[in-house]
This record gives structure tokens, C-alpha cells and sequence, in this order.
């Protein structure tokens, strides 16, 4: 075995059982965005890689050592596969000028890579369903994104609660920050690494830290909260008074700064206690600078993105089981006359909208109906050369009690349709 090339570190293989739960999350989310008028956008993994750096920032975990950045050696730019997919959403609509009408509703899901320690609901290569509400300035929207993800929990049967915070405008930051890097000089001691190297590049991050060491001092930092001009003011209220009209439950929470630069007022995570470390699974909030930032016509913006994988582990430990497909029928069939009417009665359940499993293979009836089992089909659909010549099936069903009957094909499909 130790030859055997193995898959990448920190990104998985997603095997037919997993597969199936995960087509039957995303038809849920897929029809749950249709609800709310949100318009799907596929954009490529691959992006130039100052695309991120002027997105995300460069002085954020992200962009300093998570990307998987590589020299495209056949014209020498600097590529890299998306961390995240905000950058590339709003790259795609200047690129194409998709606000010249109005604001749009988009989301979009995919594989993202970031080049992490491989944990527990943390891999190298996951997957996110984002949401981007584009041209939107009020208060509205960031209320309706966060009542949207309530709804979309409740029908998964989670219950994660929501972390709130506002970050507040330029002006205001920028007072923040001054004080944020008075505090953090005089307490130069209690710093680590990370911490010292941010504190002039952009000491906000400094409160996103994972370093339990440095919790007390984040803690009893300056708030923004302190600072915050009229107007983001009024807009975080906003948001607070929608939330609580639409019976959302929250929690403020003024160490919540996000890891990403582009944020600005509000901001939420929705956080579980049952996945041990790896506990947010959705995060977003306000991002107006952003589109102006790429290089588009100014616009503000909103949105969030959730992982998937730590999705499905909360749904696993107590949410609604996600129901997944099994095959209709296999069909057993032996002897010449019975292949060739067996092929026949397979076409007439596919075109009926059944799944049917045809045999393959030959063998005896006996290890046919082991395979029939193994398959998880609900029946096996039984044809020798007796039911050949009458043209018929019989009807064996593989779960529960239920008698076997023999019976014509029209009406072997109503009784699969019904069962
Ligand atoms: P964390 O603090 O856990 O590193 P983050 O702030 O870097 O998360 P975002 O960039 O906000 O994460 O991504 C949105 C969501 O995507 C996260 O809330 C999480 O559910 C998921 N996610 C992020 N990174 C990973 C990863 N390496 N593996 C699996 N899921 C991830
Ligand atoms: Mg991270």
C-alpha cells in the first residue's frame, strides 16, 4: 500500500453514501434560494492572485498563509485557487457589468482551498454555499440575510445562534485603530508573534486571535462600539429592530471583527457548541467598500458564506436526516429469453421516472438476489423464461413484509410508483 498515491492532504474524497447526502443538502438549499429570489453565479477556482491579496487583504490569515498561490509556468503570472468566493462573485460582476440595471441577489457554492492544519470540520480543499446581496445599502438586506439562514436552519433541524456585531464605518475605524495600537504598545509584553506583527499593519485583527493567551487583553481592549459614527449607529439598529420583529434571537458581540478586511458594519456568525473547536458554521455582514475597491463603479454590498462540511456534522449530531435515494428495483434475470425482455422492462421503469438496477453479469437467481439486496433497492423485479413468455415481472419486495406477486409491467410500475 505504501506506494499507492494517496489524495492531498486535508481534501477528501466525497464517496457515493456522502455524495448522496450532499445532493439531497444542496437540492434543499438550492430550492431554499429560489425562495428568497437569489440567482445562482459560477465563477472559475482559479484567480489572479492579486485579486485576493486586494480583496481580503494582505495582512489577514488568509492571504498571508492559507493560499495555495503557484507560477503559471507557461506565461509566468502568479495564479491562486480561491480561498473564499466573495472576491471572485464581485470580480465577475464589474468584469460584467451586471449592476448597470440595479442591485442583484446571487449566490454561488464550490470547493475552496486554504492551506491550514487539517482538523476536524478544518480541511485544505471544503466547500461553501455564499450569498451575496450586490447594490443594497439599507439595513433591509442585512436583516433579511440573516433571517434567511434562520429559515434555512430550521427546515435542516439546527439551531446554531447568531453572533452580531457592527464594525462601523472609515471614520470611525480609523479612531478605533489609533487607540486599539495605543493599548496593544502598552501592553507590548502580553503580545504574541502574530499579534506584534499586526500591530501597526492592522491591529483590528489582533482581536480575531485563537491564542487563549491573549483573551483578557482582547477582552478589555477599546471597543469600537465606543466609536461609532450616527449613521452606522442607526443602520446596527436597524438591523437589531428587523431581527427582533422577525423573532431572530442574538447575541452582541464586540469581539466579532471577522477575518476578512472588507468588512464594514454589520457583521454575524452563526455558532454551534457541538462540533467542538470548529464551531461557526456561516459567517458574513456588510461589505460596501468592496466593489469600489476592485475596481468597479461604487456599490454597496452584503453577504455571507457557510460550510458545508461542518453544515452536514451539525445535521449528523441532531439535525433533520437528509433523505437520500435508493434504486427502485433491480432486476434478476436468467436464461436467454428473460436477458432480452429484462432489457425491455428496464427502458419502460426508466422512461417511467423509476430507478432500475438491470444485472449485469449473468450468474444464478440465488447470488443475483444477494446483489439485488446489497443494492438497497427497495424491490427486485424478477424475470425467467416463464415470465418472459407471459410477459410479465414478478414483484419481490427487499424491505419490510409485503408477499411477492406476479403481475404485467404496467402495473409493477403503479406499484412502485405508490410504494
Ligand atoms: P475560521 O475562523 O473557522 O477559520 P473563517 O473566518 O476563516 O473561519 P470564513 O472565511 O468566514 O471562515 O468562511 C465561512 C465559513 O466557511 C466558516 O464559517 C466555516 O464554516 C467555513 N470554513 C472556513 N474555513 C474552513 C476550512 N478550512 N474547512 C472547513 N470549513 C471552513
Ligand atoms: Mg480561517
Amino acid at each position: 500500500m505504501s506506494n499507492n498515491i494517496q489524495s492531498v492532504r486535508g481534501m477528501n474524497d466525497c464517496l457515493p453514501d456522502a455524495a448522496d447526502t450532499w445532493q439531497g443538502f444542496e437540492a434543499i438549499v438550492r430550492d431554499w434560494l429560489r425562495r428568497y429570489g437569489y440567482r445562482e453565479m459560477r465563477t472559475p477556482i482559479l484567480e489572479h492572485t492579486g485579486l485576493f491579496k486586494r480583496a481580503i487583504g494582505e495582512v489577514t490569515d488568509i492571504v498571508e498563509k492559507e493560499m495555495y498561490t503557484f507560477v503559471d509556468e507557461l506565461n509566468g503570472e502568479s495564479l491562486t485557487l480561491r480561498p473564499e468566493g466573495t472576491a471572485s462573485s464581485v470580480r465577475a460582476v464589474i468584469q460584467n457589468n451586471l449592476l448597470y440595471d440595479g442591485g442583484k441577489r446571487l449566490w454561488y457554492t464550490g470547493p475552496m482551498f486554504r492551506h491550514e492544519r487539517p482538523q476536524k470540520g478544518r480541511y485544505r480543499q471544503f466547500h461553501q454555499v455564499g450569498v451575496e446581496a450586490l447594490g443594497f445599502a439599507g439595513p433591509d438586506t442585512d436583516a433579511e440575510l440573516i433571517v434567511m439562514c434562520a429559515d434555512l436552519w430550521k427546515e435542516l433541524g439546527i439551531a446554531p445562534t447568531l453572533q452580531l456585531n457592527t464594525l462601523g464605518d472609515h471614520a470611525s475605524r480609523q479612531r478605533h485603530r489609533q487607540k486599539l495600537i495605543a493599548y496593544f504598545e502598552a501592553h507590548q509584553d502580553t503580545l504574541d508573534e502574530d499579534a506584534r506583527r499586526r500591530l501597526h499593519s492592522n491591529p483590528l485583527r489582533i482581536l480575531d486571535s485563537k491564542n487563549p493567551a491573549m483573551q483578557a487583553l482582547n477582552d478589555a481592549a477599546p471597543k469600537l462600539m465606543d466609536e461609532l459614527e450616527d449613521e452606522a449607529l442607526a443602520h446596527f439598529e436597524a438591523v437589531q429592530a428587523l431581527l427582533r420583529a422577525n423573532g431572530i434571537a442574538f447575541e452582541i458581540n464586540p469581539r466579532l471583527v471577522r477575518g476578512l478586511d472588507y468588512y464594514n458594519r454589520t457583521v454575524f456568525e452563526w455558532v454551534t457548541d457541538q462540533l467542538g473547536a470548529q464551531g461557526t458554521v456561516c459567517a458574513g455582514g456588510r461589505y460596501d467598500g468592496l466593489v469600489e475597491q476592485l475596481g468597479g463603479k461604487p456599490a454597496p454590498a452584503a453577504g455571507f458564506a457557510m460550510g458545508i462540511e461542518r453544515l452536514l456534522a451539525l445535521i449528523e449530531v441532531g439535525g433533520h436526516p437528509i433523505a437520500t435515494p435508493v434504486p427502485d428495483a433491480y432486476i434478476v434475470h436468467a436464461g436467454e429469453a428473460a436477458q432480452a425482455y429484462a432489457w425491455q422492462v428496464a427502458a419502460a421503469l426508466r422512461s417511467a421516472g423509476l430507478a432500475a438496477v438491470l444485472h449485469c453479469g449473468g450468474g444464478g437467481f440465488k447470488s443475483q438476489m444477494k446483489k439485488a439486496d446489497a443494492s438497497r433497492a427497495r424491490f427486485a423485479l424478477i424475470i425467467g423464461d416463464d415470465e418472459a413468455a407471459a410477459q410479465q415481472v414478478t414483484l419481490k419486495p427487499l424491505r419490510g413484509t409485503g408477499e411477492q406477486t406476479r403481475v404485467e409491467v404496467a402495473l409493477a410500475i403503479d406499484i412502485l410508483k405508490q410504494a
